[in-house]
């Protein structure tokens, strides 16, 4: 991540695959790369802050043309997905195309649930839709009806719904993303395909010398408070990569080539999405 001594005078004129290589880890025997205290936000966040501070020498900063080698040109690709119909269910027909030119499925499931047996609602990360969905804790499974999106409005506006819940789930799963916009942080996290770890620090102390273990584990494992005698100090979210930072300058340049002046988008839906 960015130091406070990161300064845009620091990074400006700097290559991109320069750059990364600074902030980054090589994996021991292995070819891949890692940032330590990332998640796909940080690391979009400071790609854009060295996009901002070198603007006027893009694209040619990426990384030197020596280092475009046909190997690693045809290493690194967009990673596109062209499924035949929808990934989340072979039943999905409806499609339609979203604001980035990707084909989406447009199917929506709508539910009627008492709404005693709604026992909370979350925001969680969908890959197949490549966004956060609401997710609902329902006490039972609920009846599905197949309602059409007419008969839907109609039941949602009476008064005697007034002790159910009408829910509707959008699919929104990607079918294809051929030539479509894709989205920096997108990109990112289908090429992080060994997906983000967490590196937790476990630390004992005896005689006053402090003994440390390290562990990895896989993001949304728990982690134990102790172990082995030592108690959690710390941890970090760490990004990786499965090749190395000429690899993943080249990766940042072809994001950033899908659309002349760099306007290709950095972010789904905008804004970055909080927990990684
Ligand atoms: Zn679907």
């Amino acid at each position: 991540m960015l130091s406070s001594a990161d300064t845009p005078e620091r990074i400006r004129e700097m290559y991109l695959s320069d750059y990364l290589a600074e902030i980054g880890t090589p994996e021991i025997g292995g070819n891949g790369f890692y940032f330590n205290n990332h998640e796909v936000n940080s690391f979009v966040r400071d790609i854009e802050r060295w996009s901002l501070a070198n603007i006027e020498y893009l694209p040619d900063l990426f990384l030197r043309q020596s280092e475009e080698t046909d190997a690693l040109k045809m290493r690194v690709q967009l990673p596109n997905i062209d499924y035949s119909g929808c990934p989340r269910e072979d039943s999905h027909k409806d499609i339609r195309v979203d604001e980035y030119g990707r084909v989406v499925c447009s199917h929506c499931n709508h539910y009627i649930v008492p709404t005693e047996q709604i026992l909370g609602r979350s925001e969680e990360y969908d890959k197949l839709s490549a966004k956060k969905r609401v997710v609902y804790k329902i006490d039972e499974s609920p009846s599905e009806f197949s309602l059409s999106t007419e008969v839907y409005k109609s039941l949602i506006s009476k008064a005697s719904m007034a002790e159910k819940s009408m829910i509707s789930e959008r699919c929104d799963a990607i079918i294809s993303d051929l030539g479509a916009r894709l989205p920096l942080e997108y990109i990112v996290r289908k090429v992080n395909t060994s997906g983000n770890k967490i590196k937790a620090t476990f630390r004992s102390k005896e005689n006053g010398v402090s003994d440390y273990i390290t562990l990895e584990y896989g993001a949304g494992k728990e982690i134990p408070p102790s172990i082995a005698g030592h108690n959690l100090s710390g941890k970090q979210e760490i990004l990786s990569f499965p090749y190395g930072p000429k690899h993943i300058a080249k990766l940042v340049k072809l994001w950033y080539m899908q659309e002349p002046e760099g306007s290709a988008p950095a972010y789904s839906q905008g804004t970055p999405y909080g927990s990684t």
